[in-house]
């Protein structure tokens, strides 16, 4: 039997967070209706989309439930409040910086250390490197010759130049955002101004020098290696240094929190959390008892908690002995300051594709070498294709126990986990977008049936499990070919 991909169970399974706050829902509400209004203006960047007492009446909330979300949309860099004469919420650019706290909060909360990071950043600039020398034209070739010929001259302060130029090259705004995030991410554990020695700067501009001329001769393959062979080097270089450090200092986490006082407060919360060891399921108190115990007022208590339930290390309860606690680490933060920022750049589908294609062959290829290794649990893909063909993907990626959500766990690789996790969400909220938008946009729903899809699987697996890491890329880039959006749009 064929089951049909509806975007309401999308909805309900897969994106909404299951907050159990009617506060929270409002305010999560409302604060997605300003990103809506914000996206239909056309993303004025600067202009005042209401004052608060237009948005009041517009969105049908309490005043306190309004400030709640916007005090969201300004920690998600869309729009920020301006008090006085000609004040209102006045429109943000939401960049990079959006992204890189709930990614580092997350890091944070699963222990990833530096080296998976590392991996992680540089399987992403092995594919930046491949699509940039794709789509290199002429103008480019311009632009990396001079930064090129810049740094021979000693005259080129930031050595990241080159590579977030190629990101641009790759012409694909999730990818660049992503690599820009763990570049980002990466340099929170060390000492970022004294990373390149006057020895190092050398070979630094000889390998820039080689993967520039890699990408202009339309080498994809060498300018992949030559990619990865610099950053290795690179990540070895940082790795000697004594200020580097494995494990991220939760201090420097915390910094990325803001410091509005609601801000400022679910900082502190958080910081008490790690410092006593919090785990999953701990009562952190009630709105009452943290007004008490922190001397906040009920408004600056509630922006606390909106934020801290935003990055999913604490989520309210309701009921008798309800209140707020602690949660085990999400990616809904991470998925949901990316997705603002693919709307305001307008991302297509093939550009989620094309990421999440790059990915799962780097995926399935760390999968097979710790399965080889012993190092991860053969079962696990045994149960995730038991639960597909019992209850069709969507409920089984709903639950974590889908095939690829599996083998992105399989890797070991926390950072690899996240950047995989985030783009599969995206993917599948994309998918839901165009059901619930065009119920007859079937070429655009790939996985149609979920039949075909659950024998690929199976066929993968059964590479994987047989040793087999050749056929198991072979077959997962065809899965992903079959399964690519249509073009057209
Ligand atoms: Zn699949």
């Amino acid at each position: 039997m064929t089951r049909p991909f509806t975007g309401d169970t999308l909805e309900a399974e897969l994106i909404t967070p299951r907050v159990d706050s009617r506060r929270a829902k409002l305010a999560g509400r409302a604060a997605e209706q300003i990103v809506n209004d914000v996206v239909e203006r056309g993303w004025p960047v600067g202009a005042v989309l209401a004052s608060e007492a237009d948005l009041l009446k517009r969105y049908g909330v309490s005043r306190a439930i309004l400030r709640e979300a916007i005090r969201l949309i300004e920690h998600q860099h869309v729009a920020r409040m301006r008090r006085g004469t000609g004040g209102g919420l006045v429109i943000c650019e939401p960049d990079v910086d959006a992204v890189i706290g709930p990614a580092v909060i997350y890091l944070l909360r699963v222990g990833a250390t530096l080296d998976e990071i590392f991996d992680t950043r540089i399987l992403l600039e092995e594919l930046v490197a491949e699509l940039a020398s794709q789509r290199v034209t002429e103008s480019d070739i311009t632009t990396i010759r001079s930064t090129v010929e810049r740094e021979s001259e000693g005259t080129l302060s930031n050595f990241r130049l080159l590579h977030t130029q190629l990101a641009a090259l790759s012409n694909n705004p999730v990818l660049e955002l992503i690599v820009e995030t763990f570049s980002r991410v990466s340099s929170f554990h060390f000492d970022d101004g004294a990373r390149v020695p006057a020895g190092f700067d050398r070979e630094v501009r000889e390998a820039h020098r080689g993967i520039a001329e890699a990408v202009m001769a339309n080498e994809p393959g060498v300018a992949r290696e030559r990619m990865r062979r610099y950053l290795r080097s690179e990540a070895d270089f940082i790795r000697s240094q004594s200020a580097t450090v494995q494990h991220l200092d939760p201090d420097v986490a915390l910094g990325t929190l803001g410091d509005k006082r609601g801000e400022a407060l679910a900082r502190q919360i958080f910081a008490e959390l790690i410092n006593t060891g919090a785990v999953q399921g701990t009562f952190v108190g009630s709105e009452a008892a943290l007004m008490t115990k922190y001397r906040a007022s009920r408004a600056v208590v509630r922006e606390a908690i909106r934020i801290l339930e935003y990055h999913r290390i604490a989520l309210t309860r309701r009921g008798p002995g309800g209140g707020l606690f602690v949660t085990e680490p999400d990616i809904s933060g991470v998925v949901d300051t990316i997705a603002i920022y693919l709307r305001r750049h307008r991302v297509q589908a093939q550009h989620i594709a094309e990421l999440r294609t790059g990915l799962e062959l780097a995926v399935v290829t760390r999968a097979a070498e710790t399965l080889k290794s012993g190092g991860s649990d053969a079962a696990a893909i045994e149960a995730a294709l038991h639960a597909e063909s019992q209850q069709g993907p969507t409920p089984a990626f709903g639950q974590g126990e889908e095939f690829h959500s599996i083998l992105g766990r399989l890797t070991g690789n926390r950072a690899l986990h996240l950047v995989h996790s985030v783009t599969l969400r995206l993917w599948w909220r994309f998918l839901s977008q165009v059901a619930a938008d065009d119920p007859c946009a079937a070429g655009a729903r790939p996985q149609r049936q979920s039949l075909p899809v659950i024998r690929a699987h199976q066929s993968i697996a059964d590479a994987l499990l047989a040793g087999d890491s050749e056929q198991a890329v072979t077959r997962m880039r065809a899965h992903m070919t079959a399964t690519a959006p249509l073009r057209a749009h």
